[in-house]
């Protein structure tokens, strides 16, 4: 399950796009804002403003859908509702098919999770925190074994890493029951969790063979938005977008 291919990445002043590996010149794009870009949260006044320009500098003429997100397990399909600003539907995740389009969510250390069907071309976007995880797993049970196998690819994107993502005792054991010892670490009393290896176990256990990520730490690196880092009054929210311009 490799990292995605420096190549792969495409950093810009306000974005940072991630290019999956495609047979054509049909993959979806993928992007996560960065801090030079505004915070995207509907709470800060400026963020429609700063969504705005983001999409004015991706060139995005096309809807773009959203959720009233609550570190649920909850995947949904696209729909007017999701099309609403602010938005007015409670979920983490969103699925469309193929078509002029885009998935959004806000991170802020929260892990963005990107999927994509190769065959038919649905996508699915999910935010992925510690209360969340395990979101993958409904994602992908939506697929039959051999979609999963043959047809599925997964990206998983930059969130709080093992570094910083220090927690109690009890969330610490909590974490470890779910997802196993890969994705807790512990050091001299201290707890930490790993958000890249809790989804990377559930996508090996799910059997997807397609699996990358880029996941440098928000909260070490200042271009991200981070909670931990920022705080609770300051902290920047990142856009995710996956989606398809035409
Ligand atoms: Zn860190």
């Amino acid at each position: 399950m490799p990292g995605l291919p420096e190549s792969s990445v495409l950093r810009n002043r306000d974005h940072i796009e991630f290019r999956l590996l495609s047979d054509g010149d049909d993959a979806p794009f993928l992007a996560l804002s960065t801090v030079e870009a505004g915070s995207m949260s509907w709470k800060d006044s400026r963020g429609p403003e700063h969504r705005q320009r983001l999409y004015d500098n991706l060139g995005i003429e096309v809807p773009v859908h959203a959720q009233l997100q609550q570190h649920t397990k909850l995947v949904n399909p696209v729909s007017d509702k999701t099309l609403r600003n602010p938005p007015v539907q409670t979920g983490d995740g969103l699925r469309m098919p193929r078509g002029p389009g885009f998935l959004s969510a806000t991170v802020a250390d929260c892990m963005p999770v990107y999927i994509w069907h190769r065959k038919i071309g649905e996508i699915i976007l999910l935010h992925s925190g510690w209360k969340g995880t395990g979101i993958l797993a409904e994602a992908l049970l939506r697929y039959s074994p051999r979609e999963r196998k043959e047809e599925i690819t997964v990206f998983l994107g930059p969130s709080i890493a093992d570094c910083c993502y220090q927690v109690d005792r009890e969330r610490y054991n909590l974490f470890r029951a779910s997802f196993g010892g890969r994705a807790v670490r512990e050091e001299e009393g201290h707890y930490f969790l790993s958000l890249l290896q809790a989804n990377l176990g559930i996508a090996e256990k799910l059997e997807v063979t397609s699996v990358y990520y880029y996941n440098p730490c928000t909260c070490c690196n200042p271009e991200f938005g981070s909670f931990r880092r920022q705080g609770p009054q300051k902290f920047s929210s990142m856009l995710a977008l996956i989606g398809y311009f035409q």
